[in-house]
C-alpha cells in the first residue's frame, strides 16, 4: 500500500486519496485540504529547493479555511499568491 502523506509538507499525517479528474485529493493537518494534479505530485516529492513550500502550505491552509480549496497545477504552484485575491480586509475569529 503506497502512502504518500502530504506532498507540500510532508507530513505523513495526511490523508491522500484520487480524485475523480484524475487529480489527488490531499486532506493535511497543516495545509489544509487541496487537490493536486499527478504531475506535480511527483515534482514536489523530488522537489530539492523547498524554499516556497511554507508559503504554498499557508496559502493552501487559507485557502481551505475559505471553503475554496485550491487546486495546484504544473502552471499556479510556484506563484500561489497570484491566485489570492488581494483583500484588504481582515477578518477575525
Ligand atoms: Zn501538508
Amino acid at each position: 500500500m503506497e502512502t504518500f502523506g502530504c506532498f507540500v509538507c510532508r507530513t505523513p499525517e495526511a490523508r491522500v486519496s484520487r480524485g475523480r479528474s484524475g487529480a489527488f485529493t490531499v486532506e493535511c493537518p497543516i495545509c489544509g485540504w487541496y487537490e493536486i494534479d499527478l504531475r506535480l505530485a511527483s515534482v514536489l516529492g523530488a522537489l530539492e529547493d523547498r524554499s516556497l513550500v511554507p508559503y504554498l502550505s499557508a496559502h493552501l491552509s487559507q485557502n481551505a479555511a475559505a471553503d475554496s480549496p485550491a487546486i495546484l497545477t504544473m502552471s499556479n504552484w510556484e506563484d500561489p499568491s497570484a491566485r489570492t485575491h488581494r483583500n484588504s480586509r481582515t477578518t477575525k475569529g
